[in-house]
């Protein structure tokens, strides 16, 4: 079971998130169909709209998109308030060379931008973007932290692929420096963080998230919070239908012209959803009728 920890070290004045998102990362894989190093790239944009998605208050979302000039071109993860996260990249089918025999996530992400969108209920929304300092994701995303929001962070995110193509670990970790913290602990953080092993090994090796926390951190930790994680979609039908309502009573007469049935597949969970023309039409008059 993938889970999301989050904790404190209150003299210290730090707090930590840990993630083990192996199930979750497998999971989109198998939908999106991707290949190695978009696995990697993909699942720690998923790790990181995760993380992000602790500090949510209840009904909230987090959307966070990674836009570059790398051959992936764009990732969409959103993340709620209750850790059930979905996305989507535009391109699944990539896998480039090893390099340092890692899969080279910041080539296939490229140059371009990171955009941060929290829908914080009540049609309002809080947008943050900074542009691309590596293409890894974890360094980029405290890079927005820090930038953006000013709050001064650590983030490591780590996906590894077998031999097979399936997801055999992924996790990573976030680390907020709160006000009132002295230099000399963000002096040991560096140094700590420095030597720290990569989260997608401790992971392998049978970490949980309790014990990433303890190791990234090295000093004790109360636990406030422990969430399971999941890869879910809530699209149905209905929602289906209001999207083709959005698009006007001009381009759904075009829709129910041409065809006997409107296909609608999610881009996030690729279930499809197939429309008739009756439905179609019963649509249009209904929308005829309430407009009056
Ligand atoms: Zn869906």
């Amino acid at each position: 079971m993938d889970l999301l920890l989050k904790g404190i070290a209150k003299e210290e004045g730090l707090l930590v998130v840990s993630l083990v998102s192996t199930e979750t990362v497998e999971k989109a894989r198998l939908i999106h169909d991707t290949y190695p190093t978009a696995t990697a790239a993909f699942g720690r944009v998923l790790g990181g709209a995760l993380l992000l998605s602790s500090l949510l208050k209840e009904g909230q979302k987090v959307i966070l998109q990674v836009s570059g000039d790398g051959p992936l071109k764009e990732m969409v993860a959103e993340a709620d308030w209750l850790c059930r996260v979905r996305g989507y990249v535009k391109r699944p089918h990539i896998h480039l060379e090893l390099k340092d025999e890692k899969l080279d996530v910041g080539r296939a992400v490229g140059k371009g931008i990171m955009h941060v969108i929290k829908d914080l209920g009540l049609r309002e929304y809080y947008r943050g973007s900074v542009p691309l300092q590596t293409g890894e994701i974890a360094t980029d995303l405290a890079y927005y932290l820090t930038a953006s929001e000013q709050i001064p962070a650590a983030v490591s995110l780590g996906v590894f692929v077998d031999t097979d193509n399936a997801v055999k670990a992924s996790g990573g970790f976030m680390i907020h420096v709160l006000p009132g913290a002295t230099d000399e602990t963000l002096r040991y953080l560096k140094e700590r963080l420095k030597k720290f092993p990569p989260v997608s090994s401790m992971i392998r090796e049978g970490c949980g998230p309790e014990e990433i926390m303890e190791k990234a951190m090295g000093l004790p930790v109360e636990v406030l919070e422990r969430k399971e994680v999941h890869y879910y979609c809530p699209c149905s039908r209905d929602r289906v239908l209001d999207t083709l309502v959005a698009l006007g009573e001009k381009d759904m007469n075009e829709l129910a012209e041409k065809d006997e049935r409107v296909n609608v597949q999610c881009r996030f969970c690729m279930k499809e959803y197939s429309v008739s023309r009756e439905e179609l039409l019963s649509l249009l008059k209904a929308m005829k009728n309430s407009s009056g």
